[in-house]
């Protein structure tokens, strides 16, 4: 017996992928179980084309056992084993995967999975273990060997006894220190919780002795018994076909594994082969998570490879506006040993990003349009989401939610979808007209809105502050602009009434420039205008910013957007009643026409919702026309 070297000799390497590859330990048991489960896949595999093995698939399993006296944890399979030159290959080299040599060798195709590829996981033991023994009998040999190290310093190999066919590696525990307790690795709760989480459906089953307590009744003593039990479920709810599985096997599987007792409104379960081969299971929750709209929300789904967990958040499966799905995905493509970093530029992944996101919007869509109610809850709860993610997204993912939208519109005053509301639009109309407000009892208050509605236009109302923004990004709707019913010029009069202003305008110039300049720089323009029916004034915005946009900037939290300013424009209605008196005063008393002025000026900003400049100076006006 001889002690060699690790061929990857430096063992800063082996140290640099100990700790840092895997950033949770536990995963060592995860590891060793795929490969003992790969292991029985070779053998099994190989017994489907040569009966004479008399491998019997029910007496194929994994078995742990921990030891707590000696400290040891065990992992045995029954599998194909390892020959002397195998052990050598196989866990003498670092990330050389004897896994994908066998997929090599036999010319197996994709369709056969076998779970390792990267080569590295069998070395995450010695995150756990001061020592690593691995007695091996590979099938077809008479001999056994044992292997043995500590990681550090390379490794022995020598003759073993061993009956059967198989491998059993022993881990000796390293001693505990202040920052991890490594004696938790032989606890029978841990260890099936573990199973659970990570190995749940592996297609062996996995068993260990678990000691049970029964307590017949409250005279007796409780009595222990060992049970010889199986940890894992096997077979995963979404490689099942959808035909044998009820709504109610959905929503159960949803709650025990993501904690949420509502019943999800949707799932969506796909299967999927082609470019990227993958089972997803994907569920709409009913209600939002507490801190849904917090920045401690993380979205992503459960990744796993073949069976095995591999992440419990992948966020790059998911975009922002469907952060809200809860699921999991499970791809064969995907190494089990690949990291945060590498899975961003997985094509693979990014292929089944782009597939999921599509079939989620499909499911939306198809909710929309049979079961609006359903879709109005929904829309409720997570429909903010989609403004957000036009918004944030810079356009990008308009394509994706303009029709998931709704907004609230004049028409009945019912939730519309743009579809709908183009669909109703009138044969001259080219814009999709808004109106901006904190809620739609004060965007019906607007002055502006009264023309536009007697015109027979719809007027969708938009009432939360990201609505405009996303609105802006959106631009347009298939080849209809959007346009906000404060913008300044509308085009609603007929030719005639556009005459009639122009020559009223011209008459009133003067006494335009007058009043603007007595606003003193806080309008750019006072004008005539075209959207006002019953109410002498109203303002609106020229430029990028609107004055709803300016409202929300204001109000933001850490405000570094306190000069962004919408350029504001006062407009005058001439059929009203004061605008006959304006132009009186413009003849015989300009100080009162420039009170009248701010007057009407803060009129219209309360009107918007606004704060008035100068409430005092506001007040002493309004007192000065009462007396
Ligand atoms: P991977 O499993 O990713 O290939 P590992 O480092 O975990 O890499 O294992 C290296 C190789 O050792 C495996 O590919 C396999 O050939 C062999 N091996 C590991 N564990 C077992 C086992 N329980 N039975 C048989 N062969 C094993």
């Amino acid at each position: 017996m001889q002690t060699k070297e690790f061929k990857a000799e430096s063992k800063r390497l082996l140290d640099m992928m100990i700790n840092s590859i895997y950033t949770h330990k536990e995963i060592f048991l995860r590891e060793l179980i795929s490969n003992a489960s790969d292991a029985i896949d070779k053998l099994y595999f190989k017994s489907l084309t040569d009966t004479s093995m008399g491998i019997n698939k029910d007496d194929l399993s994994i078995e742990l056992a921990a030891d707590k006296e000696n400290r040891t944890l065990t992992v045995s399979d029954n599998g194909i084993g390892m020959t002397e030159q195998e052990l050598e290959d196989n866990l003498g080299t670092i990330a050389n995967s004897g896994s994908f040599k066998f997929k090599k060798d036999n010319e197996l195709g994709d369709d056969v999975d076998i779970i390792g590829q990267f080569g590295v996981g069998f070395y995450s033991t010695f995150m756990v273990a001061k020592e690593v023994t691995v007695i091996t009998k590979a099938f077809g040999s008479d001999k056994a060997y044992k292997w043995q190290s500590n990681g550090v310093d390379g490794y022995t190999v020598e003759e073993a006894e061993k009956d059967t066919v198989g491998t059993t590696i022993i881990l000796s525990l390293k001693d505990n220190t202040e920052d991890e307790n490594y004696d938790k690795f032989l606890d029978q709760y841990q260890l099936k919780s573990l199973v659970k989480k990570y190995s749940d459906y592996i297609r062996f089953p996995i068993r260990m002795d678990v000691e049970h307590t029964n307590y017949t009744d409250e005279e007796s003593e409780p009595t222990k018994e060992i049970v010889h039990e199986t940890l894992n479920s096997m077979t995963p709810i979404w490689k099942r076909s959808k035909t044998e599985l009820t709504d109610e096997d959905y929503n159960n599987f949803y709650t025990e594994k993501f904690m949420d007792y509502t019943p999800p409104i949707a799932h969506i379960h796909s299967k999927n082969e082609g470019l990227a081969t993958y089972d997803a299971l994907l569920y709409i929750p009913a209600r939002a998570p507490f801190d849904y709209y917090s920045k401690d929300f993380e979205k992503g789904l459960q990744l796993y490879s073949s069976g095995v967990m591999i992440m419990e958040k992948c966020a790059d499966l998911l975009p922002d506006w469907f952060s809200f799905v809860k699921g999991l995905v499970d791809s064969e493509d995907l190494s089990l040993n690949i990291s945060r970093e590498l899975l961003q530029h997985d094509k693979q992944l990014k292929v089944i990003a782009k597939n999921l996101e599509r079939s989620i919007k499909n499911e939306l869509t198809k909710m929309l349009k049979n079961d609006r109610e359903k879709y109005l809850k929904f829309y409720e709860t997570f429909g903010l989401q989609f403004k957000f993610g036009i918004y944030q997204s810079y356009g990008s993912a308009k394509d994706t939610l303009e029709d998931l939208l709704m907004f609230p519109s004049s028409f009945e005053g019912k939730q519309v979808t743009l579809a709908e509301y183009v669909s109703r639009m009138k044969e001259d109309q080219k814009d999709i007209y808004y109106a901006c407000g904190e809620s739609i009892a004060r965007i019906e208050a607007l002055p502006q809105l009264e023309r536009v509605k007697e015109k027979g236009y719809e007027v969708l109302y938009l009432t939360h502050d990201v609505d405009e923004f996303a609105v802006k990004v959106m631009m347009k709707y298939k080849d209809h602009p959007f346009k906000s019913i404060s913008d300044g010029d509308l085009d609603l009069e007929s030719e005639e009434e556009k005459e009639q202003a122009k020559k009223t305008a011209e008459e009133s110039k003067e006494m335009f420039e007058f009043m603007t300049k007595s606003l003193d720089g806080k309008v750019k323009e006072v004008r005539l205008s075209s959207k006002l029916k019953s109410h002498p004034v109203c303002l609106s915005a020229e430029g990028n910013i609107t004055i709803e946009m300016e409202k929300v900037l204001s109000a933001m939290p850490q405000n570094e957007h306190e000069d962004v300013k919408a350029t504001k424009v006062m407009e005058l209605n001439a059929s009203h009643p004061i605008f006959a008196k304006l132009k009186e005063l413009y003849v015989s008393d300009k100080d009162k026409l420039a009170e009248y002025t701010k007057l009407l000026y803060s009129q219209a900003l309360l009107i918007e919702g606004l704060s008035i400049d100068d409430p005092v100076e506001f007040a002493n006006l309004i007192c000065g026309l009462m007396v």
